[in-house]
């Protein structure tokens, strides 16, 4: 677990630094707003704690930069003033959370943890079956890298077939799943089953929703037989 802390009064990075070393944490440490940018840029933290006034370059604009460029990682910004106004413009500039100044150690540890937390769990809602990624937070999917748009049956749909690869899923699970029987028509799964698949399937060489005659359907990833898996990612911090 790595943090990187921005902050150019001497008396407050030591201390914070100290303290989250002291809780298992490690931690890089910068005095310059220009500087912190870079570092943050260069490295991969899983969090960044931005102080807003700082030489050359302030925490608002490193923050902004940083979501200009798509990096994901976590911001806790650190503001001298909780003023509406302040706050307003923090999440406009894409922080996650932010500590007034003074703030109790405790409270800045506990926000660091949530924090931490939440990210993780954010980056464990992309079950991948292999080239199809379904981001379950976002509800987008992609194959091969491209977007596919779904509509909202559609989704659920998928989502239900690739929550457990490999697994049989018949009609009539599938019409409890997702239309929550409230559709009687038992062909309605296998006409949304046909969009999906031109959706999701066509103009690939590996089809991935299978068809189990007399029985349902499954989504299978190639050379898994039925043993696939989801797989979390871990990978998209940035
Ligand atoms: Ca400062």
């Amino acid at each position: 677990m790595k943090i990187l802390l921005v902050e150019d009064e001497p008396g407050i990075s030591s201390m914070i630094c100290e303290g989250l070393e002291d809780a298992g944490y490690s931690v890089d440490t910068e005095e310059d707003g220009e500087k912190g940018l870079q570092t943050a840029i260069d490295g991969n933290y899983q969090l960044i704690i931005l102080d807003v006034m700082l030489p050359s370059r302030d925490g608002w604009s490193i923050c902004e930069t940083l979501r200009l460029q798509r990096n994901r990682v976590p911001i806790l910004m650190l503001t001298a003033r909780d003023t509406v106004q302040d706050r307003v413009h923090g999440l406009d500039t894409g922080a996650d959370d932010y500590m007034p100044k003074p703030f109790d150690f405790r409270e800045l540890m506990a926000r660091v943890r949530a924090l931490i937390r939440r990210d993780k769990i954010h980056k464990s809602r992309t079950l991948r079956v292999a080239d199809l990624e379904i981001d379950t937070l976002e509800r987008k999917v992609r194959r091969a890298g491209e977007a596919i748009h779904l509509s909202h049956r559609e989704y659920d749909l998928l989502y239900a077939l690739a929550a457990r690869p490999g697994a049989i899923l018949t009609r009539e699970m599938i019409q409890e799943g997702v239309w929550m029987n409230e559709d009687a028509f038992s062909n309605t799964v296998n006409v949304y089953v046909g969009m999906l698949r031109k959706k999701v399937d066509a103009g690939h060489d590996v089809k991935l929703i299978q068809t189990v005659r007399g029985i349902g359907y499954s989504i299978v990833a190639p050379g898994r037989g039925d043993s696939g898996s989801v797989e979390h990612d871990t990978t998209i911090a940035n």
